[in-house]
């Protein structure tokens, strides 16, 4: 494969590819790429230093935040800028438990960026249903019986793999009247390009992005620090007091600069977007499910972000399935991580009550603001020929 001058992936026969594996990551949008450009050349400065060129980093961080914290709906102070998903959730995960033995609370569908460090201090996993939502009878029973000792409860607002929603504003209240010590995290990485997550996230103390899944660099994410969570929050790192000591170390001024003006671009297409590309997913999901028996959605559509399609291939191996799809020009991925070369089936499935045996045969196709209908016309032409491959 190779990059030609623009950026456009092709492969070895010069033909372009259909990339659907934007909740893997999304291609820098230009004015992600305009912001950072001149940052990496002579606007260079560290942001903490005193002389002209300094203040002039500084005054882009300061921008850089403003423009955030309108994105997500917060005050700039509450804005800690973060390398990435990874970290935002850790520090909020981490260091709300930091030094005490409080009990954290997550959801069993969480990436594994709020699944290990709360599985790391033996948290407690809420189940979800067999669309992948919470259960929220069991949620209010869990949150009862820890009350005591309960620190925080992390909920994502979208799934990475099957793109299912989770009712924040039923969770909070139920955080708030059955364990009202407890702080709400939301990791809204996946969830940024596709919902109104300033609006979804209003009454939770800490929400987790990353600049990469909405057209940003990677690298560079942020976490949202309202007041309550402040106060019981804990860096992860010492060093410099950088992001008022929640996360000290020289700023990413380029990426953060970058970050911010792929959120702004995000929100103002973002209504065209999801309607476009719900429409592209549609299409996709239904062709791929009429083609041929055996193909099975992960979820009700109307539950999931616009740019999802995870299905059930049933009587295949998935990674055999994007095997085939890349050689046809198809970036596609599993719904499954793969450690260590024993490749086991996806936490988030398994929770949903799925077999092994359906979970190792899933495939997500994510779309994202770049996706087209020739590139959905392309994977019904393929796949259907794959899977009569694979089954034969
Ligand atoms: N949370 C979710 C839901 C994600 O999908 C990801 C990345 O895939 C992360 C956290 C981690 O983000 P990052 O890649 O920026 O570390």
């Amino acid at each position: 494969m190779s990059t030609d001058r623009l950026g456009a992936q092709s492969d070895e026969r010069g033909g372009e590819r259909v990339y659907l594996d934007h909740a893997a990551t999304t291609p820098l949008r230009p004015e992600a790429l305009e912001a950072m450009l001149p940052l990496l050349g002579g606007g260079f400065a560290n942001p903490s230093g005193l002389h002209a060129s300094s203040r002039r980093a500084r005054r882009v961080v300061d921008d850089a935040r403003e423009q955030l914290a309108a994105a997500l709906g917060c005050e700039e102070g509450e804005v800690v800028f973060t390398s990435g998903g990874t970290e935002a959730d850790n520090l909020a995960v981490a260091g709300v438990a930091y030094g005490s033995g409080a009990t954290v609370l997550a959801s069993a569908v969480e990436h594994h960026a709020v699944l290990d460090p709360t599985l790391y201090r033996n948290g407690v996993l809420a189940p979800v249903d067999g669309d992948g939502v919470l259960d929220l009878d069991r949620l209010a029973v869990l949150l009862e019986r820890h009350a005591a000792t309960l620190c925080l409860v992390a909920v994502m607002l979208a799934n990475n793999e099957t793109g299912v929603l989770q009712p924040l504003d039923e969770v909070v209240t139920l955080v708030r009247d059955h364990a009202p010590g407890a702080l709400v995290h939301v990791d809204a990485v996946q969830a940024f390009p596709w919902c109104d997550v300033a609006g979804a996230t209003a009454s939770c103390d800490l929400v987790a992005v990353s600049a990469h899944k909405f057209g940003g660099p990677k690298g560079v994410g942020a976490l949202v620090v309202r007041a309550k969570a402040r106060e019981r929050l804990s860096p992860l790192a010492r060093g410099g007091g950088q992001e008022r000591g929640l996360r000290p170390g020289t700023e990413n001024v380029a990426g953060i600069a970058a970050m911010a003006a792929a959120a702004t671009a995000t929100i103002a297409e973002r209504p065209a977007t999801v309607a476009r590309v719900a429409a592209l997913r549609d299409r996709l999901a239904e062709g791929l499910v009429s083609s041929r028996p055996g193909v099975v959605e992960a979820a009700p559509r109307e539950r999931r972000v616009a740019g999802n399609c995870l299905v059930a291939l049933e009587a295949t191996e998935g990674d055999e399935v994007c095997y085939l799809l890349d050689a046809a020009g198809i970036d596609a991925s599993t719904g499954s991580a793969c450690a260590s070369g024993a490749r086991e089936p996806s936490h988030v499935l398994l929770a949903m009550g799925w077999s092994r045996a359906r979970a190792h045969s899933a495939v997500r196709l994510t779309l994202g603001a770049t996706s087209s209908a020739t590139d959905v016309e392309r994977v019904l032409e393929v796949l259907p020929e794959v899977l009569d491959r694979l089954r034969s």
